[in-house]
């Protein structure tokens, strides 16, 4: 049992050698799990469970996904394509295309086993969040946000998220363990799910978009993303959110931010999401931690860096673990894959409650040459300009001025 000078829980931590050994295969991140895994384990956060740090991390092995689980959202159709082993399937051109198994989404060997893996590894942190083991999970193998019910779209072949939602905002069925009584709240648990992902959220977005609802939702989706003509995903969801268009849902809400946002965009733009946390007080804050908008990203879009200043990614994981609540990191994009496990690392230090030090070098490991030519832990900015000028920032936060006003009279009756 916890001593009374160790208060917090240990972080739960979803790793396991399958997991990185499945979740390496595909195809748009090949090895970047093994890559990432290595890397916070020879940093030695997975074995801090002694010693002066203020959490510990638990590294739980994750379930496999039966089909049920997955049925919770994708249709039979679409888990008889995917959880069929490629050996014993006949090619059909228009089969696949019918579900999106094809150009950067192509069928390929283990894709049963990563689907069942990956939704498994996301629904095992959830659970250990909805069963009080943790209020913080990780889960760096998920945040698989393009995936639809019946489409496998932009690298992403299952819909983590939303079976991580799905199995958050049902009420508990069970007492909490330890007797502790249940809250008014938490018999309707309210998820919100943030996504830092360079690419629109897409799939979750659209999900649980319900405009001219007349209920109040228990899931509030916000995505922070690059959006332009031409920019994957293609949505109408995925431009500024408008209280005054007719389709506007104020629970599906979205930011674009123009070429080359960098830790300042991020900084003058935070105080939105801190007041929409603060009208829709979430149980459970998802976030979506894909590393694309980093600088050093191949996509080479946004600027951003990790740590350190106001508004970097580290700063702004830093001030969702200080929001109420339970939380659930999960993974997403992210290309330049030393780049992904550095970012990965320094945000499991964060959830750890002692953070790296950025400047350290990184430790002598298997990925070591990979970390070239800095090989310290950080991932700065780099030279590109940041387009979002005053002006642009000004409309964004006149938008949401609306916005936060439709919020809070939802919750106004
Ligand atoms: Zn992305």
């Amino acid at each position: 049992m916890d001593g009374t000078k160790v208060p917090s829980k240990p972080v739960v931590y979803i790793g396991s050698q399958e997991l990185a050994k499945i979740s390496s295969l595909l195809p748009s991140n090949q090895r970047r799990s093994v890559i990432v895994h290595s890397l916070i384990n020879s940093l030695g956060l997975m074995s801090n469970s002694t010693g002066e740090s203020k959490r510990r991390l638990r590294v739980v092995t994750p379930q496999r996904a039966t089909r049920k689980d997955l049925a919770v959202y994708h249709t039979e159709d679409y888990l008889d394509m995917v959880l069929t082993p490629l050996e014993n399937t006949t090619p059909s051109i228009s089969a696949d295309a019918d579900f999106g198994l094809e150009d950067d989404c192509p069928l390929f060997a283990g894709l049963s086993e990563y689907v069942e893996l990956v939704a498994g590894a996301t629904l095992t942190a959830a659970r250990a969040l909805q069963q009080d083991l943790t209020d913080i999970s990780i889960c760096w193998d998920g945040g698989r946000h393009h995936a639809r019910k019946s489409q496998a779209s932009g690298f992403c072949y299952v819909a983590d998220c939303i079976l991580a939602i799905l199995a958050l905002k049902k009420p508990l069925q069970a007492p909490l363990p330890g007797g502790a009584p249940r809250s008014q709240s938490h018999q309707r648990p309210r998820v919100m799910y943030l996504d830092l992902d360079l690419h629109f959220s897409d799939a979750v977005s659209e999900a649980f978009y319900s405009p001219r609802a007349s209920v109040t939702s228990q899931i509030l989706t916000l995505s922070i993303h690059h959006s332009s003509p031409g920019f994957y995903p293609a949505s109408e969801l995925g431009k500024v959110s408008d209280a005054e268009s007719d389709d506007f849902d104020p629970f599906t809400l979205s930011i674009p931010l123009l070429q080359g946002a960098s830790a300042v965009t991020y900084a003058n733009i935070w105080p939105i999401v801190e007041r929409i946390k603060d009208v829709f007080k979430p149980s459970y804050t998802i976030v979506q931690c894909g590393t694309d908008a980093l600088a050093g990203d191949p996509c080479a879009t946004f600027n951003w860096s990790l740590g350190n200043v106001d508004g970097s990614m580290g700063w702004c994981i830093r001030q969702i673990m200080q929001w109420p609540g339970k939380k659930l990191l999960l993974g997403g994009g992210g290309y330049n894959s030393p780049n992904t496990a550095r970012a990965w690392a320094y945000l499991t230090s964060i959830a750890l409650d002692d953070p790296l030090d950025l400047s350290m070098e990184i430790p002598d490991h298997v990925g070591f040459p990979l970390y070239a030519p800095s090989f310290t832990l950080d991932v700065p900015a780099g030279n590109m300009i940041d387009q979002n000028y005053e002006d642009y920032l000004t409309k964004i936060h006149a938008n949401f001025e609306g916005v936060i006003t439709a919020l809070e009279n939802k919750f106004n009756y």
